[in-house]
């Protein structure tokens, strides 16, 4: 069975094909481990493989994970933690608290909330705005006319770092239709950019479609299953 180094080794090098294809360095495009419903063994594996950045979709469950992690670590290791799953206002503290970046901000009030709850004595937040490109096939995300009036909004807030932008698009086979999706997010982030505000990340692209985002311009890649395995929960067994 592969081990998750030989899995890690194998999405970076997937990583490095898809970058030189499209005329881009791999250096600039980060690996985000996404380790939802794999238990703290498992990052700790990849921590001792090399990787260092992580996602997760649940905060308690990425809080949990956390500690086990640190508990059995190197204390030199600085581990960034993402969260990428959907956030509701009772958990913002935590979420201002324990984690380095949100992916998944939609609304104004979250963002607020978030800046007001991050302490003084940290590294601003930092967050992406996340769009829903795909319109009606996908639920989360702010639709692609309203980013900008939010991303000036999510600027403006003192705790926060607005990084970029982030998207989730239908799951689809269909090449041309995966590059469609992420060539509007590349898009708007340009249009962003124009607009004044100082933004450096693409997140986009997942185990099916990580190449299609790299050829459309993705800084950042969201990988589970291709590093960890299939997730429990879709086995139908948790
Ligand atoms: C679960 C998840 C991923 C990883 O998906 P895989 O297909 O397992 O690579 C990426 N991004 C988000 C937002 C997720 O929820």
């Amino acid at each position: 069975m592969a081990t998750i180094a030989d899995n890690l080794q194998a999405v970076r090098e997937r990583i490095a094909h898809a970058a030189r294809a499209a005329g881009r360095e791999a250096e600039k495009i980060t690996l985000l481990a996404v380790s939802k419903t794999h238990p703290a063994q498992r990052v700790i594996e990849a921590v001792a493989a090399g990787q260092r950045t992580f996602g997760e979709n649940y905060v308690q469950e990425a809080v949990r994970k956390m500690d086990a992690v640190a508990a059995a670590s190197d204390p030199g290791i600085a581990l960034e933690w993402h969260l990428i799953g959907p956030l509701q206002s009772n958990k913002t503290r935590t979420v201002a608290e324990r984690f380095d970046w949100v992916q998944t901000i939609d609304r104004e009030k979250i963002a607020a909330r978030l800046s007001a709850q991050r302490a003084d004595t940290r590294a601003p937040l930092n967050v992406l705005v996340q769009v829903n490109v795909s319109g009606e096939a996908s639920k989360s995300g702010v639709a692609p006319e309203s980013v900008l009036a939010l991303a000036q909004a999510v600027a403006r807030l003192p705790r926060l770092r607005l990084r970029g932008l982030m998207t989730i698009p239908e799951p689809t086979d269909d090449v041309a239709l995966q590059r469609a999706r992420f060539r509007r997010l590349r898009e708007l982030l340009e249009a962003a950019r124009a607009s004044g505000l100082a933004l450096d990340t693409l997140s986009m692209g997942m185990s099916d479609d990580m190449e299609a985002a790299i050829a459309e311009g993705a800084t950042m890649v969201r990988i589970g299953t291709a590093i960890f395995g299939a997730r429990e929960i879709e086995r139908g067994t948790a």
